[in-house]
């Protein structure tokens, strides 16, 4: 290390801490992603100063290829492409864990033979944390975009093929620090720890997804902290770290709100995610947007609950205008908040910060869900698994036990989606049919957009 990258690393670790701390808050998040901008740039100048940067050629080709590429994808990608893209980014983090492993096993053959063991033990854990973030992110990539389905794979004894798997793994490494390092046992051991890594994720459910993400960003933190002890980078040790433990804390935040175990979910989905079978419901009655602007002059006391539906739509805006208009007729309107509405912690709080939706009447569902009996209107926006009431009545559902928004309690419910079709987790929502439940037919924002012009009109 020179004197100036060991300032530089200084300097980044407090400013992605400054950072962590300001993404913990909607007001605070645009600072805390400057922080972690700034201190990005000073890691890289400071890592390039290191006595072991003997060409930079070869650094500049590998930098100017990476920024055309994430410049293209960041202008690219729409707010609700980013739990994808954030899983994508995971399992590179994952995969470079794994290629720093062999990198460090094949090369760094001058180590002091009294650290030879823990070196060993560092690269097999980390291309074992690797591996397993690598495929698992893949899987999590594939499942929010649509391209493997959110259901769980229930292999027969799934349990038992996890537990051999780590099983396997532990007598890999026994034989590899007992014969000094060796490539092909390393290789096996990540071949078990890729499909371990797939079977993980695939096993979870749609409803368990959140946790999945939370835990996979943790894993990546972990996977560059192991490449930073093989590679001797403080920085990286560090910033794996805070990583590693905040995505742990999240994946621990995401599962109390949905009342499931940690180690059940991560052990390869929660209790029973088999589909239960299609019930007959009865009649779901509809309503036309004139029934709904209505019903909104009329009531007093309004409560929005968005979901994914809102943020596809890219309803926010008329949503917001609508809920200004009201608040102007003297009208009580508050958002209810499901804490993994959409598809990643704090989706719906980002889009009503963006139409500017004032934070104080944007509730958690903790803080709202007593005041649902005394509601006159909810909207249903977007919204389905979220506010699905079989979490607490059908124990064989897949969410069952997952706390959910209860709309239900109040006096009317408005649904807004384009069909009958079912949410993220696969499960028919029997508060379409209650009587005191109105669907309200297509696009939420154009839907929205009609609202607003007939109430203005
Ligand atoms: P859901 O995903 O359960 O349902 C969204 C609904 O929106 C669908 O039923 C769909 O119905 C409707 N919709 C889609 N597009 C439009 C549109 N353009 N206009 C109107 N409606 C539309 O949403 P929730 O937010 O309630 O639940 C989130 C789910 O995602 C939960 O199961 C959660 O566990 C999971 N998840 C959450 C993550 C997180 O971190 N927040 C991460 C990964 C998964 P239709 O097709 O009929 O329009």
């Amino acid at each position: 290390m020179t004197g100036f990258s060991t300032i530089a690393y200084i300097v980044a670790a407090v400013l992605f801490i400054l950072s962590l701390s300001g993404l913990s808050q909607p007001e605070s998040a645009k600072r805390g992603n400057k922080y972690g901008i700034y201190g990005m740039a000073i890691a890289l100048i400071g890592t390039l100063t290191l006595p072991q940067v003997h060409s930079f050629c070869w650094l500049a080709v590998a930098v100017v290829i990476g920024a055309i590429i994430g410049l293209r994808k960041a202008k690219k990608v729409e707010m609700t492409e980013m739990p994808q893209l954030i899983a994508l980014l995971h399992s590179f983090v994952g995969l470079a864990a794994v290629f720093v492993g062999y990198n460090s096993l094949i090369l760094d053959t001058d180590i002091a033979p009294e650290l030879q063991t823990i070196h060993l033990v560092e690269v097999f854990i980390g291309v074992f944390i690797g591996a397993v973030t690598f495929t698992g992110s893949v899987v999590a990539w594939g499942k929010l975009e649509g391209k493997v389905k959110s259901a769980a794979l229930e292999l027969p004894h799934k349990h038992k093929w996890n537990i051999a798997a780590l099983a396997l793994s532990l007598l890999l490494m026994a034989g590899f620090l007992a014969v000094g390092g060796s490539t092909f046992l390393l290789f096996l051991m990540t071949l078990i720890a890729f499909a371990f890594g797939w079977h993980l994720v695939m096993s979870i459910g749609g409803a368990d997804m959140p946790v999945a993400i939370s835990m996979l960003n943790s894993y990546s933190g972990w996977a560059a902290a192991a490449a930073g002890f093989m590679l001797n980078n403080d920085l990286l040790i560090v910033t794996g770290a805070l990583v590693g433990s905040s995505g742990a804390i999240l994946s621990y935040i995401m599962c109390r709100a949905m009342n499931r175990s940690f180690i059940s979910v991560i052990l390869g989905g929660f209790g029973n995610t088999v589909i239960g079978k299609a019930e007959d419901y009865g009649e779901y009655r509809e309503w036309k947007v004139e029934d709904v602007a209505e019903a909104l002059k009329d009531a007093d006391s309004v409560i929005i609950t968005p979901g994914y539906g809102m943020a596809v739509a890219q309803a926010q805006y008329p949503v917001a205008e609508i809920t200004k208009f009201l608040r102007e007729k003297g009208k009580t309107v508050r958002f209810g908040i499901h804490p993994v509405a959409g598809r990643l912690p704090g989706h719906m709080n980002v889009l009503l910060a963006e139409a500017k939706v004032p934070y104080d009447i944007v509730l958690e569902m903790d803080e709202i869900n007593e005041d649902f009996p005394e509601t006159d209107v909810v909207l249903v926006i977007g919204a389905n698994d979220t506010v699905n009431p079989s979490a607490q009545t059908d124990p064989n559902s897949p969410i069952a036990g997952m706390p959910v928004l209860e709309v239900w309690k109040a006096s009317q419910v408005v649904v807004f989606k384009r069909s009958m079709n079912v949410g993220y987790a696969g499960v028919q929502n029997p508060l379409f049919f209650n009587e005191n439940s109105y669907m309200c037919f297509g696009d939420a924002k154009a839907t929205m957009d009609k609202i607003l012009a007939i109430l203005k009109a």
